[in-house]
């Protein structure tokens, strides 16, 4: 058994009344490492950390050093790419080609945010005769950081980089299932000169590390992704100490086909965005939307291409590995069985490979479709490898049917007519559109976050360095 612990100014530490909780490898259901289950106590500590840091030589450290230390930490994940991608792979079940990708996103978010740190900018303001007015962007201060378990390391990059670029000190709270990576991260942090305190990891369950954190009276402002439940509670203890929040709840995404799209390029995507990561990925494009006269040209392609989709351990590295969590299983499975109940057509299903282990937490992926617009699949995130189809009309339905879920993340369409495509795109309520291709949130510097259910503010790109730092203004009369 791995033993993980926090890090708190500069130090590695268990929680201080000594308790840890377990880490299963979703592949086959067994412990292999113990994390410590904090308390108000540790997350007080790693705040006050912080905010020595921020008081400290980190608060006083000029941009263009705050991104070469960034820089430098993205060469170090690069060099230790292939243990944390093993890492990564074992703590969530996912295939290890896909926490590679991860932890190579990981690197490649501090690179970008290494390079922004001294990019970011005020502006002058044109005022009255005798005066300068000029803007500020200032970091917020101690910024806390509510991680998910599907994508610990990007989203632990895209977050804390962004932070750290603008000066802000970091205190975080990966998920209990998974986010082992996120504290190796954090030390090779340190070991590349980020000074004590400017990040602190603090491990434990939601409701008591999580909710400790989200509640601290000297938390500046707080990053959150994960269940839009949780995200009501994180922005109602924010409200309560009077600062903001960014929050990112996952959705309902859709791709939308038409008839003169280019299918070779269009199925194997479909499949892929909500196959990948199992489907639990807010981005997930869990509806595709078929223009009904070729309804059951594409439905059938989008089957045959489905059945052959491959659910393994993380080591055999196939499309897809466990969920991450037998809570989470059963939670999907139920999805899967309500609808089998209603009526609702399979039209095809992933492979299990034979000899999985008993205890991992394997779902089989699931293609529903025609799906009835009143159906929970309609609507509802699953979080998990099952994918709704559903004929459309025209345009005017497809657009319809796109935004008629109450989440608003990402969309897909696929159509050769480019005119259609843009009105689409200004048309459908999502934080991210793509035109004839799907990216699952896409590459680093394009900012991402939703409209509607699906959260508010923006991460990745330069526009989350505007989220995590505040405008003074200085007005100067001469
Ligand atoms: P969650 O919202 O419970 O957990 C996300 C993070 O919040 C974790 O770090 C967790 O420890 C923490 N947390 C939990 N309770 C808290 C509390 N009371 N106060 C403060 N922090 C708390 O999500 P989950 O249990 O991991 O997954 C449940 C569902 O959430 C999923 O099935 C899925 O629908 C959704 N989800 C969405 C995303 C996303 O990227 N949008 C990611 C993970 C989960």
């Amino acid at each position: 058994m791995e033993t993980y612990l926090n890090l708190i100014g500069g130090k590695s530490v268990p929680a201080r009344d000594g308790r840890t909780y377990e880490h299963l490898c979703p592949s086959d259901g067994r412990p292999f490492a113990t994390a410590p289950r904090s308390g108000a106590a540790d997350v007080d500590a790693a705040v006050q950390a912080a905010r020595s840091a921020f008081e400290g030589a980190w608060g006083r450290m000029p941009a263009v050093e705050r991104g070469r230390l960034l820089l430098r930490l993205s060469e170090a994940i690069r060099r230790e790419a292939e243990a944390l991608a093993a890492l990564e792979a074992r703590d969530t079940g996912k295939p290890l080609k896909q926490a590679r990708a991860d932890i190579a996103a990981a690197a490649r978010y501090f690179e970008f945010y290494g390079g922004a740190a001294d990019k970011l900018m005020g502006d002058t303001i044109p005022f009255l005769e005798g005066y300068t007015v000029f803007t500020l962007r200032e970091p917020h201060g101690v910024t806390a950081h509510i991680v998910p378990w599907n994508y610990p390391a990007q989203i632990f990059a895209r977050s804390v980089g962004a932070a750290l670029a603008t000066g802000n000190a970091c205190v975080v709270k990966p998920g209990e299932e998974a986010g082992l990576s996120i504290v190796r991260m954090a030390e090779l942090a340190r070991e590349v000169g980020l000074p004590d305190g400017a990040l602190n990891v603090v491990h434990g369950i939601g409701e008591e590390a999580g909710a400790a954190l989200a509640a601290h009276p000297d938390i500046d402002h707080l990053s959150f992704t994960g269940s839009p439940e949780v995200g009501t509670l994180v922005q109602a203890a924010a409200a309560r100490n009077h600062v903001g929040c960014t929050l990112e709840l996952g959705g309902k995404s859709p791709q939308v086909v038409f008839a003169d799209a280019d299918l070779e390029a269009c199925i194997p995507v479909v499949v892929t965005a909500i196959t990948q990561n199992a489907g639990q990925t807010c981005s997930a494009g869990s509806r595709v939307l078929i223009e009904r006269k070729v309804y059951e040209e594409v439905a059938g392609r989008i089957a045959e291409r489905f059945a052959q989709v491959r659910v393994g351990t993380h080591e055999m590295d196939l499309d897809m590995g466990a969920l991450v969590s037998e809570t989470q299983r059963r939670r999907v499975q139920g999805y899967v069985d309500r609808a089998i109940e209603e009526g609702v057509p399979v039209l095809a299903r992933g492979r299990l490979e034979p000899g999985l282990p008993a205890g991992g937490f394997y779902a089989q992926p699931v293609l529903f479709g025609p799906v009835p617009r009143a159906n929970r699949l309609a609507c509802e995130e699953v979080f998990g490898p099952v994918l709704a189809a559903f004929p459309f009309e025209d345009e005017e339905d497809a657009i319809r049917l796109a935004n008629g879920t109450p989440y608003g993340l990402v969309a897909g369409v696929w159509t050769r007519d480019l005119g259609r495509g843009m009105r689409l795109a200004r048309a459908i309520r999502t934080g991210q559109v793509f035109l004839n291709a799907y990216g699952a949130g896409g590459g680093v510097e394009l900012p991402f976050g939703g409209f509607k259910h699906s959260g508010h503010g923006r991460e990745k790109g330069f526009e989350a360095l505007y989220g995590f730092t505040a405008v003074k203004t200085v007005v100067v009369r001469h």
